[in-house]
């Protein structure tokens, strides 16, 4: 389906909670957030009947994100109720990597295609300080896993201060190369300061290409990250919230005080 600058959306990100089992710095406060009501949260028929709706309008692209996707009951049956959508070309997810050693196997089983791994530096003090309380030996084990089980290619989301040069991420980018992962470098965002840019290595974050469009949690389905506008699906149904979030879809981002990385898969 095209917007109205004429771009492509052909991308859907589904966030499948505001949960997370770590709390990072530049993403959660220490004191963790306003949970989303258990009731409020889009149960697994909802959303593969959205994302079979979008599917029919023309997304081909889909990723499942959080929170933490990982931590969301019985994640696979979602996945595999997803990957049996006719027309679903690219199937991946964006996790922390702290249980994908666990999953790592029953998600390819599944039908996922391939996962984009979170991680910040290889130095594990900081990791654990970053993250407040997360243990790296995790995540490396979930990366290994997810090569082992074909869920590649593994990408790393690394996410940076101003420059890749920085120290850890130069040391991320020397384990990605020893390693056979794609990284990419992220630079730390701000939804509230409309501080974004773009994705070195990677897509997004370039308005002129963006191809997305999000639902959250609660079926909210937005148009841009930066943006305010969403669109309730339990209300209006998918179509229509579908429809007026492709024609609200902005020209670029500007600020987006209505969600936090927690809750929009960021
Ligand atoms: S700011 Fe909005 S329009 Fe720009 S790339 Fe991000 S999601 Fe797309």
């Amino acid at each position: 389906m095209l917007d109205r600058f004429n771009r492509h959306i052909n991308y859907l990100r589904i966030s499948v909670t505001d949960r997370c089992n770590l709390r990072c710095r530049y993403c959660m406060p220490e004191e963790g957030i306003q949970l989303i009501k258990h009731e409020d949260i889009l149960s697994y028929d909802e959303i593969t009947s959205f994302t079979r709706i979008a599917v029919a309008s023309g997304i081909t692209k889909v990723r499942i994100t959080g929170g933490e996707p990982l931590v969301r009951k019985n994640i696979t049956a979602l996945v595999s109720m997803i990957a049996s959508i006719d027309g679903v070309a690219d199937l991946s997810m964006t996790t922390n990597g702290v249980l994908l050693a666990e999953y790592a196997r029953s998600l390819a089983d599944a039908g996922l295609m391939r996962v984009n791994v979170s991680l910040d530096t290889l130095n594990h003090e900081k990791f654990n300080y970053i993250t407040r309380g997360g243990q790296i030996e995790n995540v490396l084990k979930g990366i290994e896993a997810a090569q082992e089980a074909g869920l590649t290619p593994v990408k790393i989301n690394c996410v940076i201060k101003t420059s890749p040069d920085e120290d850890d991420a130069v040391s991320v980018a020397e384990y990605g190369m020893k390693h056979g992962l794609d990284v990419r470098f992220i630079r730390e965002m701000d939804l509230a300061g409309g501080r974004f840019s773009v994705v070195h290595g990677g897509a997004g974050g370039h308005c002129a290409k963006c191809n997305r469009l999000r639902l959250t949690p609660e079926g909210i389905v937005k148009p841009c990250l930066f943006n305010d506008a969403g669109f309730r699906i339990r209300e209006m149904g998918a179509e229509e919230a579908i429809k007026q979030a492709l024609n609200a879809k902005p020209e670029c981002g500007t600020i987006n005080n209505q969600n936090g990385f927690y809750n929009i898969g960021g």
